[in-house]
């Protein structure tokens, strides 16, 4: 799938999925409707006139390098068959950076430093946004949470496990430092 086809299809899952999860007011019960205005992306309450607009969850993403190798981990979960980067969802008052810097501490017991935006992708599984940083390792030792992460470690170059399939920015993290440690 190209990126273009990858985008379309990801917006086309994701209105529908808000449609179908919109179908009632939630400020009053009412039955919603589709805005008469076909651009504004929206549903419409006819008793109370909420307007609904599709929600997006985001969601951060960090490839943590520390001495020309990666974080990489295994998630008990989900993409079990894949090492992948730290990800999850934003918090409530959380920025992106303190919401990279938890998860890492969460599922990895480490501290980063120099966090650095690298790009974002839309992920409708089934509405997030992915917002990917690349950090580098400060402080404590690694260990997976061995709830959420059952595996992790620090990869080199050489001696990478199983990655994630092109067409997610985590792959598209790890193929650019790929290419910065070619350098
Ligand atoms: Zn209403």
């Amino acid at each position: 799938m190209t990126d273009a086809e990858f985008r379309q299809a990801a917006n086309e899952r994701e209105v529908t999925h808000w449609r179908e999860t919109n179908r009632f007011c939630g400020r009053c019960g009412e039955v919603m409707t589709a805005h008469p205005d076909p651009v504004e992306h929206a549903m419409l309450c006819p008793r109370c006139g909420f307007t609904a607009y599709p929600g997006i969850s985001p969601a951060v993403i960090a490839l943590v390098e520390k001495d020309g190798k990666i974080l990489l981990q295994r998630n008990s979960h989900y993409h079990a068959q894949h090492w992948s980067l730290v990800a999850g969802f934003v918090d409530t008052g959380e920025s992106l950076e303190d919401a990279i810097r938890r998860e890492i501490r969460e599922e990895a017991s480490i501290e980063v430093k120099n966090l650095r935006y690298f790009g974002s992708q839309p992920w409708p599984f089934p509405s997030a946004m992915m917002i990917a940083f690349r950090a580098e390792y400060a402080s404590g030792e690694l260990k997976p949470d061995g709830t959420e992460v059952i595996e992790s470690g620090w990869f080199a170059p050489d001696a990478f496990p199983s990655i994630p399939p092109p067409g997610s920015i985590a792959r598209r993290m790890i193929d650019a430092f790929l290419k910065s440690s070619d350098e």
